[in-house]
């Protein structure tokens, strides 16, 4: 039976910078995968560019039962840190908006960057057999897979959520982890498209129509793009909500976020001939102007409104409500929200508090970053945090 120093489960962003983290400290590592090729979901991470990294990474942007968690290990392994490692690799890459940082050119350099840090550790990657059993005994960490079965004091899950199954992707992380005692935090899709059903689906007409608003869901509110679907609502502002959002809640969007109040009564007195579809479509797409004119009622030119209805437009373009049917899911969630409790973990080295040698990195753990970067610069601060304490 083959004996490693670490044996990391999951070949995804977090066990890959992990895996050479450990590596480069001299550790013997053993990193294994069910896929037939590591960091799949690296290589169409920010349509194929990767948005590796946020420079506002911050604690306050990550949604966890235990929003202190994420901080220890998020100042110790910054955007910074991961930057001057792209650099050092010689990619480049640019900030598109919000902080975000993509490739110039692929994402396949930041897969090619993380296999040439495992190659400086000597990790030993094996991609394409499923783990058939994971035991602990004396210590010791047995898993077997294909036909071998492989040991270590140290056992890591990097084997992310359950999010695009179709990549790879399974809830292997929650089973390992209930094995072993830890809880789970009930997982669920995040950033992901919500649907719209009853009287809202009337919006679904406007699909592919995309504008910039306030969306908002309990506390939560971001300023973005919406983006209307087939299905209903999509864009990174819906996309952002969307983790916050419970089945039941309301999401609203606020049209139009830089007019100022009275904005519908001041368009009267200037331009009193003028209809309301006109001026919205000023500032709206077309269709959408339509379609919002119609569901608030009003047509005919602004001198013929009264300023009382004026004043409930203006309020109900500030605050559009819809109440989502549900999410298009895992199938199309870009993370997912919830995992393993951090409860059970050290926020300092990820090891299990009461199963030592047993850490958790990654999107497998209960902490979910907003859109932007974010997801990935917990990856590697986790697998950092855990590749130093092996
Ligand atoms: C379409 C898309 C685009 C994204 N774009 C971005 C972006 O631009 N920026 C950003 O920050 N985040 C992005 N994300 C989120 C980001 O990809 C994840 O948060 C990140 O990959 C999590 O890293 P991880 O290593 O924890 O998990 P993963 O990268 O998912 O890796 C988990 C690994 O475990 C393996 N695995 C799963 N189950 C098993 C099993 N049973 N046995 C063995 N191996 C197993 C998988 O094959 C996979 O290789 C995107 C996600 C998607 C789906």
């Amino acid at each position: 039976m083959s004996q490693y120093d670490a044996i990391i489960l999951g070949a995804g962003a977090a066990g890959l910078f992990c895996a050479a983290t450990a590596g480069q400290r001299g550790k013997c590592v053993l990193l294994l995968d069910h896929a037939d090729q590591p960091g799949k979901k690296i290589l169409i991470s920010g349509g194929g560019r990767c948005n590796f990294t946020n420079l506002h990474t911050a604690p306050d942007r990550y949604i966890s039962s235990n929003p202190h968690f994420a901080k220890s290990a998020l100042s110790r392994y910054t955007a910074a840190d991961f930057l001057a490692l792209v650099e050092s690799h010689g990619i480049a890459w640019h900030e598109k908006t919000l902080g975000q940082l993509f490739c110039d050119g692929s994402a396949k350099q930041i897969v090619a960057m993380l296999l040439d840090e495992c190659a400086k550790g000597s990790v030993d990657l094996q991609c394409g057999e499923a783990i058939s059993a994971v035991e602990h005994a004396d210590g010791l960490y047995r898993v077997s897979y294909g036909d071998r079965t492989v040991q270590a004091p140290s056992l890591v899950i990097a084997t992310g959520g359950p999010s695009i199954p179709k990549m790879g992707a399974t809830g292997f992380a929650y089973d390992l982890a209930r094995q072993f005692g830890l809880k789970v935090v009930q997982p669920r899709p995040a950033l992901v498209p919500l649907t719209l059903t009853g009287e809202d689906a009337l919006f679904r007409d406007l699909s592919g129509v995309s504008t910039e608003v306030v969306a908002r869901c309990g506390k939560a509110a971001f300023r973005e793009a919406a983006l209307f679907t087939h299905r209903g609502l999509s864009g990174p502002a819906i996309l952002q909500v969307s983790s916050y959002w419970q089945r039941g809640d309301t999401v609203t969007t606020q049209f139009l976020p830089d007019r100022e109040e009275g904005w519908l009564k001041a368009a009267k007195r200037e331009r009193p001939k003028t209809s309301l579809r006109k001026v919205l479509s000023e500032a709206l797409p077309d269709r959408l102007a339509e379609a919002l004119c119609e569901r608030l009622g009003l047509s005919g030119d602004l001198g013929n409104l009264s300023d009382k209805a004026l004043a409930a437009a203006e309020a109900k373009l500030a605050r559009w409500s819809f109440v989502p049917s549900g999410s298009e899911g895992f199938a199309k969630a870009e993370v997912t929200a919830g995992g393993i409790d951090t409860a059970g973990l050290s926020s300092k080295t990820m090891e299990a508090r009461k199963v030592p040698g047993l850490y958790a990195i990654g999107e497998a753990v209960d902490v979910t970053g907003w859109l932007g970067g974010y997801n990935f610069q917990w990856a590697w601060a986790s697998a950092r945090a855990a590749g130093l304490a092996i």
